[in-house]
């Protein structure tokens, strides 16, 4: 039994525990981070890749922006399709100069994780069996298993950041937590395919067959999307049917052309929309997919865990310097105001960019109606452009 003391535990190295692990070294606050699976997997996990505005601000401010700077991609707008046509939405002159990056999670991951190390922080993989430990006291512990030893750290704080799977939010008492949740009739699946972008921007299609996305990870890399069935097998989705759908959905009157190359990978994701409210209980705060999930369609997930965890090192840092407890007090309540912006969010474009089973016309001329309206309306565009570039801070 090895036994060890920190300030704070943080639970997963995904981008929540990463970068709160991060911003509290930054003001002086040890941290141990705790994750489950082995460094190569979190490095090469492929999922999210928009970065909004304020998370490529929080990179660079605090020291882990440069490779982003040197091999993110700049993105201006995005484009809507729907009836064989593009409809560009540009965020720059629609938010007052806001844009977003594209830079794959795992490369943000990298970073942090490289960072962490070079700063003589701990990051412990293949933590195994973690549990979590007397949140009502002053001194919260977890345990866990590695190297066939069992393992504590003892703290002030435990930061529950690992996922949506993960066991902190199942460590709260029972009673406390409210759960609020929709799953849609429908799943996406993605490929990732070795095909330099035909586009400079994401593309988001309204098509009858269903929704597409059109995105890039480099300039080697695409990264696309179908909406499918939720139960629906891989297996009846051979590369040569996803291409042919893709070029279905996506291509235009005009003559755009998607480029094909080989696929490189094929996942099948659920749509889903979840909030676990209050995100505090005792000295366990929970952060990110841990405590929320969102549809990836607003591309929000990894931005609203970076906000989390900024809030939670700020309160943390103020309790360390003031020994007040007001923030951390406040920490539910401020992530909540606008996770609950990206929840709508991200619903609204779902909804508006998907075919729901059995509609019986009355949905499809709704959303022809709304994608007509965002297009041509420069108050609706903007309303969707400063959403999506994201919004202030919470305690900006
Ligand atoms: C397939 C897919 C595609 C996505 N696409 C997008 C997108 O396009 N845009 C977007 O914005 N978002 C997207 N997301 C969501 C985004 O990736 C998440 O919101 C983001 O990863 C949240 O970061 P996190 O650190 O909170 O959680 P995670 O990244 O899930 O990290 C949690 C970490 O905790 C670890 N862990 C789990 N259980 C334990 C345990 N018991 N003990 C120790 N460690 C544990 C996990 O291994 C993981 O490393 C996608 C998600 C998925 C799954």
């Amino acid at each position: 039994m090895k036994d060890e003391r920190t300030q704070v535990g943080i639970l997963g190295a995904g981008p929540a525990g990463l970068m709160l692990s991060h911003l509290l070294h930054r003001a002086g606050i040890s941290s141990v981070v705790l994750e489950s699976r082995n460094r190569d997997y979190v490095e090469h996990r492929v999922r999210a890749g928009v970065l909004e505005q304020g998370t490529v601000d929080l990179l660079e401010q605090t020291g882990v922006g440069e490779r982003m700077r040197r091999e993110g991609l700049l993105h201006h707008g995005i484009e809507l399709r729907f009836d064989g046509v593009g409809h560009r939405i540009d965020f720059p002159s629609l938010t007052g100069g806001r844009s977003i990056m594209v830079y794959g999670q795992q490369e943000v991951v990298k970073d942090l994780i490289a960072a962490r190390l070079a700063d003589g922080g701990t990051v412990v993989f293949d933590a195994t069996d973690a549990a979590v430990h007397g949140i009502d006291s002053s001194e919260p512990s977890i345990t866990y298993m590695h190297g066939g030893e069992r393992h504590t750290v003892r703290c002030d704080f435990i930061a529950g950041c690992d996922g949506f799977h993960g066991v902190s939010r199942q460590a709260m008492p029972s009673g406390v937590l409210e759960v609020f949740e929709r799953v849609y009739p429908f799943a996406w699946l993605g490929i990732l395919a070795k095909a330099p972008p035909t586009h400079d921007e994401l593309i988001y299609a309204y098509h009858d067959h269903g929704f597409a996305l059109y995105s890039m990870r480099s300039p080697e890399i695409t990264r696309l999307y179908l909406q499918i069935a939720p139960d629906e097998d891989v297996a009846l989705w051979p590369d040569e049917r996803v291409w042919q759908e893709l070029h279905t959905r996506l291509e235009t009157d005009d003559g755009w052309k998607l480029i094909e190359g080989p696929v490189l990978e094929k996942i099948v994701a659920g749509m889903r929309s979840f909030v676990a409210e209050p995100m505090q209980s005792g000295r366990l705060f929970l952060a990110g997919d841990a405590a929320h999930i969102v549809p990836p369609t607003g591309a929000k997930g990894m931005n609203l865990a970076m906000a989390d965890v900024r809030t939670l090192s700020r309160a943390l840092a103020d309790f360390y310097a003031s020994g007040r407890e007001d923030k951390l007090a406040a920490y539910s309540r401020t992530c909540l105001t606008r996770i609950w912006r990206a929840e709508h969010f991200s619903w609204w474009m779902t909804s508006m960019l998907h075919r729901f089973p059995n509609d019986d016309g009355f949905g499809p001329r709704l959303q022809r109606s709304q994608l007509a309206y965002v297009t041509s309306s420069q108050a609706a565009a903007a309303s969707l452009a400063e959403n999506y570039v994201g919004l202030p801070f919470a305690d900006a």
